[in-house]
């Protein structure tokens, strides 16, 4: 399947910061793989309106489970897809832990987002003292459990990232046998789960992924791309991900 290499820009940008989009696609016009930033929402549809036409796609970091409403500060799913995105990221590890995100309400925003016509992106990961305890396949089996959506009609709407809590901005990563160790154990949950249509959604690998790691981690099995944060805020950098796929 064609990998996804999908940024994070977080907490970050303006607009003096879309150079570096026009200079990802001035580089990589036509890349191998498919190519997403999801930048904060102030950027979202300058992002779009720059990219539109390019192979970049833009999403959303976060959406509220309902369309429309009193809820000051937050954005829909079918806002996001109005402003240009094709994508959402949902339960982010710092959207857990910031906000007090639950796998439940992870789920009910993966079902909103889904209903709206987004792809829909949800994290999921261990801590480091889970993964000592030796639990990070009980944690993370338990996370899809909760924060998927109940029916995904179409495979390729849904992404799954595996991104371990302790490998995010740290410079840190697991070895590649235990990224694959995780990734064929999603891989069969998701089958196990929804059938074989589930082949064909894509599974992220994402923290501390960098132009110097990236293609050993995408030769894993079962690694369908990555989600980047630090590395995809300059196009030299995400643009070395991005050829890397
Ligand atoms: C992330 O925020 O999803 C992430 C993986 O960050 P970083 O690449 O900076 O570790």
């Amino acid at each position: 399947m064609r990998k996804l290499a999908a940024g994070n820009w977080k907490m970050n940008g303006t607009a003096a910061d879309l150079v570096q989009v026009q200079a990802l696609i001035t580089a990589h016009p036509a890349p191998g793989c498919d190519v997403l930033l999801c930048p904060p929402v102030s950027l979202l549809s300058r992002m779009a309106d720059l990219a539109a036409g390019s192979a970049v796609q833009v999403g959303g970091q976060d959406c509220h489970p309902q369309g429309s409403g009193a809820h000051t500060g937050d954005i829909s799913a079918q806002m996001l897809l109005d402003a240009g995105a094709h994508h959402v990221i949902l339960g982010h590890s710092e959207r857990r832990a910031d906000h007090g995100e639950t796998d439940a309400l992870v789920r009910a925003k993966a079902q909103a987002a889904l209903a709206a016509g987004l792809c829909a992106i949800v994290c999921v990961g261990e801590l480091e003292s889970q993964r000592d305890a030796g639990q990070t396949l009980a944690v993370i089996g338990a996370q899809l459990a909760a924060s998927l959506p109940d029916a995904v009609p179409d495979a390729a709407n849904l992404v799954i990232a595996y991104e371990p809590v302790w490998a995010i901005g740290t410079g840190r990563t697991p070895t590649l046998t235990e990224v694959g160790e995780v990734h064929a154990f999603i891989r069969a949950a998701i089958i196990a789960r929804y059938g074989e249509a589930a082949q064909a959604m894509r599974l992220l690998y994402g923290g501390s992924v960098k132009p110097s790691n990236a293609a050993e981690i995408f030769a894993v099995p079962h690694v369908d791309g990555a989600l980047v944060g630090g590395a995809s805020l300059t196009a030299a950098d995400f643009g070395a991900i991005v050829a890397a796929l």
